[in-house]
């Protein structure tokens, strides 16, 4: 790699806040080689398309080793909303779609009962949904903070892609990785806080609403949906 194409990578994840990655990279290609490659720079007004063949294959984080199937994401590539988890469960592993499970069943109610009830057209094919990593971790356990980092350059570059009126961040693995914040979702929800110049609302990732014990923070979270869907649509 010429020093004036590392320059351009260093300019690009340093200002999509990547940091440990590029300096992992550099360190390695100063030392002759290695064998993870480094992440190809978007072209400027990339399609998601291309953002998933520049994926491929990927073996860029441990994850790779259990997965079935690369989960990118699913929707309109216009959305104005998108919402982020955290990563694949088994069902999406294996059909290559995320918020197909019983937490994603519960999402797509969400979306399509408030809107209905707030009488805006909305389905669930209307907005993009996505994860911070995009193969299942091993047991669902949380992804760890590389796998974020390494993974979340994706994600970033799929919202940079659509560039959303709003983007929903479910849980606290979208809001690590979206807004660097360790405090959890019951203090950061149903307020506003921006991705870039984004707005973005914080709320529960439906896999927890669906305990029987929080039926709380499920009202809460039709709540927050309910904020989200006339601050985009109205
Ligand atoms: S989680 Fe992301 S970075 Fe890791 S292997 Fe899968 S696609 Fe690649």
């Amino acid at each position: 790699m010429d020093a004036e194409t590392l320059r351009q990578y260093l300019v690009f994840y340093q200002d999509l806040g990547v940091q440990a990655i590029y300096r992992r990279e550099a360190e390695r290609d100063s030392q002759g080689g290695g064998d993870a490659e480094p992440p190809s720079l978007p072209p400027a007004g990339e399609s998601l398309l291309q953002i998933r063949e520049d994926i491929g294959e990927c073996t860029r984080c441990g994850l790779h080793q259990g997965r079935q199937k690369i989960v990118f994401g699913t929707g309109d590539e216009k959305a104005k909303l998108v919402f982020v988890g955290e990563g694949p469960g088994a069902d999406e592993d294996l059909q290559g779609i995320p918020f197909v499970g019983r937490a994603g069943q519960l999402l797509t109610q969400m979306i399509e009962g408030t809107a209905k009830k707030e009488g805006i057209p909305l389905e669930r094919k209307d907005v993009y949904i996505c994860n911070v990593v995009k193969c299942r971790p091993p047991g669902n356990r949380t992804p760890e903070p590389d796998e974020m980092e390494i993974c979340g350059q994706f994600l970033f570059r799929q919202l940079s892609t659509i560039r959303p009126k709003a983007i929903c961040a479910l849980g606290s693995t979208a809001v690590k990785a979206l807004l660097g914040r360790p405090e959890g979702v019951t203090r950061l929800r149903g307020n506003w806080y921006k991705w870039r110049d984004i707005p973005l609302m914080v709320t529960y990732h439906p896999s927890y609403l669906l305990r029987p014990y929080n039926q709380n923070a499920k009202r809460e979270a039709w709540e927050d949906l309910k904020k989200v869907l006339h601050f985009v649509y109205d």
